[in-house]
């Protein structure tokens, strides 16, 4: 049976398993990776009935794959669930005690995302336990590296690619409040250099002076992101169709500058962040391209571009049977999201794609995280319509 003590028992144990991305992992994090949940998960799915498959997509953090067939049915259904966590460094308390109190299961990743993973687990358990079989073919992955650098996702498309698994409905989960979401934008992040000439400072015109020629390029990019926001409004959210799909405008910002080496020399080289939000219909690559050659032609100094992250917009049809279908159950109009997911890397992935689970984005990343217990119950409630369970 589904209850919200179950549903709140296997969150604080998974809670109670860090999994900080090892890019933010500090002293705090325990062992840093997915690798210690990911055995466990691996070992639930297979405990569950599920047929059970690896893929390392970097040395020690596997996405792990459960498979449960149905030979009588051409459906499948597939929820993706991130298995990492942010950073634990400015959490209040012990971040990793799974404390269930005031009607919520408390620590890092509570809401953020294995909320979703303990939804399944429960499920699949009761159905285990009333003796249901799932009326179509069900693919559960638990990815990795979704909070950092994206590179779980990518792997995990390219695995259902090879499979030639024929997805029908995917499910994304990310904190929604059961609201679910049929697109969000995509970003890229761009590192320029700008290289100059170090001299004494007390004759900079000897030099070139890197930062300087960094501060055309900023005001450069602050013009581009003006210009952008002039674009043709996308139609209003919850409507969708058309260029850009209610996702809002493209925007551009310079986050991070590292520039001079002391106090008496002229810099010699300038680093600029910057994050550029994508919409649909705009390819990262050719964005990146393109502000390329918008700093060349607006920094007086050579400078060089890298791509960081290259992420592209995620947006499908918000008027699908199945969208309204889970709209109805959540009660829940179907929504844009303002932050991004892996469902960008899932796109022609699956007929259909929403990112929808439990609880507040605003809960996630902050310094105490929680979820509440009724938001699993509802939750469950929808993934059991979903699949088609009965309790
Ligand atoms: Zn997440």
């Amino acid at each position: 049976m589904i209850t919200g003590s179950r549903l709140a028992e296997w969150l604080s144990q998974m809670v109670q398993i860090p999994s900080v991305s090892p890019d933010q992992a500090g002293p705090r994090a325990g062992v840093p990776g997915e690798g210690r949940l990911a055995e466990a998960v691996a070992r639930w799915f297979q405990s569950l009935g599920g047929e059970v498959q690896q893929e390392e997509v970097i040395p020690g953090r596997p996405n792990i794959y459960g498979l449960w067939r149905n030979s009588h049915s051409d459906r499948w259904l597939a929820v993706d669930i991130h298995m990492d966590t942010v950073s634990v460094e400015q959490m209040s308390g012990d971040p990793f005690s799974g404390r269930i109190a005031d009607g919520r299961v408390y620590g890092r990743g509570a809401v953020d995302t294995k909320a979703t993973l303990a939804i399944v687990l429960t499920l699949l358990e009761a159905a285990q336990q009333t003796g249901q079989t799932l009326p179509a073919n069900l693919l559960i992955a638990a990815t990795v590296d979704e909070e950092t650098q994206f590179r779980g996702a990518p792997a995990f498309a390219r695995w259902v690619r090879r499979q030639q698994l024929p997805l029908d409905q995917l499910a994304v989960a990310e904190p929604t409040m059961c609201a679910p979401v049929y697109g969000h934008k995509g970003v890229t992040r761009l590192e320029f250099e700008v290289q100059g000439k170090s001299v004494h400072s007390s004759q900079p015109h000897l030099g070139q002076n890197a930062i300087t020629a960094a501060a055309h390029l900023i005001l450069a990019l602050d013009e581009e992101h003006r210009r952008l926001q002039t674009l043709a409004p996308s139609p209003s959210e919850g409507e969708g169709g058309g260029e850009g799909g209610g996702l809002g405008l493209p925007t551009l910002t310079v986050t991070i500058i590292h520039g001079g080496t002391g106090e008496n020399l002229v810099p010699n080289a300038c680093q600029l962040l910057v994050d550029r939000r994508i919409v649909a219909g705009e390819k990262p690559v050719e964005v990146a391209a393109a502000l390329e050659q918008l700093a060349r032609q607006a920094c007086p100094l050579p400078v060089t571009m890298e791509v960081g992250l290259r992420v592209g917009a995620f947006l499908q049809a918000p008027d699908t049977p199945w969208l309204r279908q889970l709209a109805e159950w959540s009660g829940q109009k179907p929504t844009v999201a303002p932050y991004g997911t892996n469902a960008s890397a899932y796109e022609g992935l699956a007929r259909e794609c929403v990112v929808i689970g439990p609880g507040s984005i605003d809960q996630a990343h902050g310094a105490e995280e929680w979820v509440t217990i009724a938001e699993l119950e509802k939750m469950a409630g929808i993934y059991a319509k979903w699949w088609g369970l009965r309790f």
